[in-house]
């Protein structure tokens, strides 16, 4: 098997969603005693929101670029960044590493192709809505994105750094999430993109008829096939 970096603790909780996903993959396709070769980086979260709230990508970018270079003298063949709105930096962290990243909007276009959606709807914190890094690379794969109006995609904001990276779940959220997710299915969404890493301790397939596009649950599959995709070793 190869060895696959994480970037996390973007938040915590999701990060322990990466780490229990991948771990799942690796033992449903390999069996017995086998689990995941991971070589992972949990950040400061504090730190990485003190760059985001003041507006320092570049700091941020060595953040993260010098996580994940940390990564691949742990052993990593290729590296994740466990957040969708951190890959605002993902030119800083391909710079600082010689091994792959395996880009999160990657992941998701390729299982939007897969499912035959050509339409997305993409519900994340602000920047992941309103720039073009995420939606611009979703694009460039051929599919049309839509986002949430300006009064939800604020609310989108709020409830991610305010409840859900700080392990706050409230069903006030989950029916106003709900909302939102219907509303982009309404403006043409086949599917809908839980944009941040996050989202799905909220939201899940069974809450909503929409379908659901799992940023972190879509990136931690993609990890599996890279972690097994190498080799035709016998399994364990
Ligand atoms: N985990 C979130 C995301 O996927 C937001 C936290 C952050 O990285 O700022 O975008």
């Amino acid at each position: 098997m190869r060895t696959v970096g994480l970037v996390g603790g973007m938040s915590w909780y999701s990060t322990l969603e990466y780490y229990r996903v991948i771990n799942e993959g690796v033992q449903a396709a390999r069996g017995g005693h086998s689990s995941a070769p991971i070589a992972l980086q949990s950040l400061d979260f504090a730190e990485v929101r003190s760059c985001q709230l003041a507006d320092d990508w570049d700091r941020a970018g060595e953040l993260l670029g010098a996580a994940a270079r940390r990564c691949e003298a742990g052993g990593a063949e290729a590296v994740m960044i466990c957040t969708n709105l951190m890959h605002r930096v993902a030119p800083a962290v391909e710079t600082a590493i010689g091994i792959p990243l395996l880009h999160i909007a990657d992941a998701i276009a390729d299982r939007a192709h897969a499912e035959g959606w050509r339409t997305l709807g993409v519900i994340g914190t602000r920047r992941v809505m309103e720039e073009d890094f995420y939606t611009g690379r979703l694009r460039e794969r051929g599919l049309a994105v839509v986002v949430p109006d300006e009064q939800d995609r604020a609310e989108a904001d709020r409830v991610i750094f305010d409840e859900l990276t700080q392990g706050v779940v409230t069903e006030r959220s989950r029916l106003r999430f709900a909302g939102m997710i219907g509303a982009l299915h309404e403006r043409g969404a086949d599917a809908v993109v839980l944009g941040c890493t996050e989202i799905e301790l909220l939201v899940r397939q069974g809450d909503v008829d929409v379908p659901l596009l799992d940023s972190m649950r879509v990136h931690a599959e993609a990890a599996v096939t890279f972690i097994l995709g190498d080799t035709g070793e016998p399994a364990a």
